[in-house]
Order: structure tokens, then sequence, then C-alpha cells
């Protein structure tokens, strides 16, 4: 459990630089403020010590002389030299003294001692902290003598250097001991916060990182278990909730998307369904437009338009085409005798037996009422005629059953049409060079030509007393031009 925490940390001290911890920095900033205030409480101790030292130094010489001049005179009054040496060892117990030198008026110098040279050598300290070297020349006085005569001097020399070296040994160890003291505080004190700060926050990024709230496939995971109360242990509790609330927005984000995304496929689907209705509806529409709805023959649009593209393969290609116009003959006459709808059965009777009778090429077409029509692309004047012929006969041989009666009908047809070059071999010399210069005309003129002249031959047809196919008069070519463009 506790190896696995460790782990953890690894895994986020791994994105942090060295020392970028808020331990490290801790560390950083109180061994800094450590060393300023070590530094400061040495340099107040050091002055203390400064001050209590000059003033032992001071005492202590002050105590020794001031005890030493009562012997002092003794000796000069008695001028005792063993005496004079007692005194002088008592003095030189104060390391500070290095010489005393005593006068009188008679001999100058009546006694003298000083230390060993080179016992304790005067650095420059001395004469910074101390004063230095010092000579201090003292009266000595006859206290019985009423004015106190003066009988000589007591002359000392002085060396603060003991004094130097226990303050410098002081200083040294404040110094040490301050510093020691001031470190290990500084680096307990960021130690324990990397304890108290550095690590929970570690555990908490490393949990940040790892869990995902928008994976809902996994539990939530809690933040890691903080002893204490404090403010890490509320960011986790802040964060588990965060969690929570962008694991539920994310959840309802998903389910708006997936419901819209099934909408855009249910709209989709919909959309290629209507679209394919249209398209049928369309073809229907196109279908009936170009259809009659009472024979399922293609009606006059058709014709027409078929007509006028195979005459545009006569202009360009010199492939004929021919047309036959047909008329049922007294069809009134049926209506009136067995009624309108015998009149129809006749009509689709007629319908199918032209359909029988025709090839697939050719396109037989209601062009309105009893008349109808056939569109033979590719056949010269002669073909039309047979076919016209054959229709004839299989009109004339049709029977048409309603109401218990057998209806028969004829019919009378016109004939024309384009030939080929090939096909004008059989007609004069001048219908052919009219043939030719129709080709410079409009496309529907000349549709409009051929109908009218095709009409002309069925109008024959009828008069020469009717069931006959007639051949139009291509000598009449020219009249019908003219009548069909001047009615443009
Ligand atoms: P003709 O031999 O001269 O052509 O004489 P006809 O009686 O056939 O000619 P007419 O033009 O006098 O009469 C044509 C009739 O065709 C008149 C009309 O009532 C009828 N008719 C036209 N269209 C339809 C149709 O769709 N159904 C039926 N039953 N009759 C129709
Ligand atoms: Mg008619
Ligand atoms: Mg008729």
């Amino acid at each position: 459990m506790e190896k696995q925490s460790d782990e953890k940390h690894d895994d986020v001290l791994a994105g942090l630089k060295l020392g970028s911890t808020i331990a490290a920095r801790l560390l950083k900033f109180s061994l800094f403020l450590a060393v300023v205030l070590g530094l400061f409480i040495v340099a107040v101790r050091g002055y203390q010590d400064y001050k209590w030292l000059q003033d032992v130094y001071e005492q202590a010489n002050q105590r020794t002389i001031s005890s030493s001049i009562p012997v002092a005179t003794e000796v000069l009054l008695k001028r005792d030299h063993v005496l004079a040496g007692v005194m002088a060892r008592g003095m030189l117990n104060n390391r500070s003294i290095t010489r005393v030198v005593l006068l009188n008026a008679e001999d100058g110098i009546f006694f003298e001692t000083k230390r060993t040279a080179g016992e304790l050598p005067a650095s420059s300290w001395t004469e910074h902290l101390f004063g230095g070297l010092q000579t201090v020349i003292f009266p000595v006085r006859d206290a019985d003598t009423k004015s106190g005569t003066t009988i000589g001097e007591m002359v000392v020399d002085l060396n603060p250097q003991v004094f130097v070296s226990v303050y410098k040994s002081r200083l040294f160890w404040s110094f040490l001991t301050t510093m020691f003291l001031a470190v290990l505080m500084a680096v307990v004190f960021a130690g324990m916060s990397y304890f108290v700060f550095s690590r929970p926050l570690l555990r908490l990024g490393n949990y940040l990182v790892k869990s995902d709230p928008t994976d809902d496939t996994r539990p939530l995971e809690m933040p890691p278990y903080h002893r204490y109360d404090d403010e890490v242990q509320l960011l986790g509790s802040v964060t588990i909730g965060l969690f929570g609330m962008i694991r539920r927005q994310v959840g309802q984000l998903r389910k708006a998307r997936d419901e819209l995304q099934d909408a855009n496929i249910n709209l989709e689907t919909r959309v290629v369904q209507r679209t394919e209705e249209l398209n049928e509806a369309m073809q229907k529409l196109e279908v009936q437009a170009l259809t009659d709805p009472l024979t399922s023959l293609p009606n006059r649009r058709a014709y027409l338009s078929r007509l006028e593209e195979a005459i545009l393969m006569w202009c360009r290609r010199d492939i004929p085409v021919s047309i036959i116009l047909l008329d049922i003959d007294r069809f009134k006459g049926i209506n009136d005798t067995y009624g309108h709808q015998a009149g129809d059965a006749v009509l689709v009777k007629l319908a199918q037996t032209m359909q029988e009778a025709v090839r697939a090429i050719d396109l037989p077409a209601r062009m309105g009422g009893e008349e109808f029509a056939v569109l033979l692309p590719g056949e010269e004047l002669e073909g039309a005629m047979m076919l016209a012929e054959r229709l004839r006969l299989a009109f004339e041989q049709a029977e048409v059953e309603f109401g218990g009666a057998k209806l028969s009908f004829t019919s009378s047809f016109g004939v024309s049409g384009l030939p080929s070059k090939d096909g004008m071999t059989a007609i004069n010399d001048e219908v052919a060079v009219q043939f030719e210069a129709l080709k410079g005309r409009d496309v529907s003129q000349i549709s409009k030509m051929l109908y009218s002249m095709a009409d002309s031959a069925l109008y024959k047809a009828k008069e020469s007393g009717r069931n006959r196919s007639e051949l139009a008069d291509f000598h009449e070519m020219k009249e019908h031009a003219n009548t069909v463009s001047s009615d443009n």
C-alpha cells in the first residue's frame, strides 16, 4: 500500500524539475534566512562578549596594580629586593602584565622583571580591540609622611593578547553553534514542509493526472486519503465534486449527441425515401405527359418530338423517315349507334392492332380523337405505303366485342415522308430538288409540312370512298410549305 503511493509520487515527480517542490524552495529560503539570522545573533553576542571582556581586562589590571602599590611602597622604603620579587611574581599572575619596573630617585631602576620574550606575541587584534600594548606608570607614595611624598614610580607593561585569544575562541564557538543550530532548524523546517505540503499535494496531483472524469466505464476513484482535515484534504473533496459534475455533464452531452445522430440517420433515410418517391412520381408524370391514357399509346407530344428527331437525322445523315396518318371511318356512327364506351373499345382495339403490326423501331401514336399516326424512322415511302396497307387490312379483319355485339371498323390512311437520296430515284427530278431545298429549313417547319401533306392524302382517301391508303402528292409540296411558313 505504502509502496504503491510512493510509485505514484515518482510519476508526478518525474514531471517536476529538481528543486521545484515547495519543500525545496522552502529549504532554500529558510537556509538563507537562518544564515542571516545566525550572523546577526553572532554579531550581537560578539559585541556583548567584547564589552564584557574589556571590562574584565580593565578591572583585573586595576585590581592587580592597586593591590601592589602598598607593597611597592614597602619595597622602596626598605629597599627590599626579595619582597620586590614576591610582589612582581604575584603581579605576573595577571597574564596581561608583561613587565614590572620599580624606579626610585637614587638608583633609577631599582627592580625589573618581565615575561620571557615570545610567550604571548601581540596580534593586530590587540591594537583594535583592547587598546594594544600599553605602558602605565603609577607614582609610589610614602603614606606615613603627611603630604604623601613620592618615593618612586611603578612602571607596568600591559599586553591584552590573552583577552584577544579568549575573545576569538568565544567568537568562533559562538559562530559555530549558532550556525549549526540555524541550519539544523532550516533543514528540519523544510523537511517538515515536505511532509505537510509537498507530499500530499504530489499525491493529489498524481490523482488528478490519472483520473479521467469523462470515462464513465469506470467508477470515480476517491482522492488519496489525507490524515489531516486541512486545505489539501478540502482540495481533494472539491476535486471529486467537480469530477462528478463533469461526468454528469459529459453523460448528458453524450446522450444529446447520440439522439442527434439517431435523428440525423432517420432524417437521411427519410430524405432518401422521399427522393426516391419524388423521382418515381416525376417519372410517372413524364410518362403520363407523353402517353394517351385510354390506349396507352404515345400521344401527340411524344410523336412530334420523335418526328423532329427523325427529320434531323434525315437532314444530317440522309436517313429516310415516313409518317402514316389514319382516321377511323364514320366513327361518329359507332358512337351514335353503340354508345361512347363502344367507341372507346374500338379505339383500344385499334391501338392494340397497330402495336402488333409495327416494328419495334416504329412509333404508333394517338394524335387526338379517332386520329392516329405511325412514325417510321429509316423507312422509305414505299415501305410506309406497304405498312399502311397492312394496317388497313388488319383493321378490316379486327372485331370488337361489345355488349354482345361484334363491331367492326375501317380506317383511311394518308402517307407522307422524306425519302433518302436513293429513295428519290423513283421521284421526278423537280420534286427531288424541292426535297433537297427542305434541308435548309427549320425542323419544326418540315415536321408541320410533312404532317400537312399526310393530312391532305388522308382527306383524299376519305374523299375517294374511305378504307383506303393515299400517298401524299409531292407536287403540292411548295403550297404546303408556304401554308406552314405563313402560319408561323
Ligand atoms: P369520317 O369518316 O369522315 O371521319 O367520319 P367520322 O364520323 O369518323 O368523323 P367525325 O369527325 O364527324 O366524328 C368523329 C367522332 O369521334 C366525333 C367524336 O364524338 C368521336 N370521338 C372523338 N374522340 C372520341 C373518344 O375518345 N371516344 C369516343 N367514343 N368517341 C370519340
Ligand atoms: Mg376525325
Ligand atoms: Mg373519322
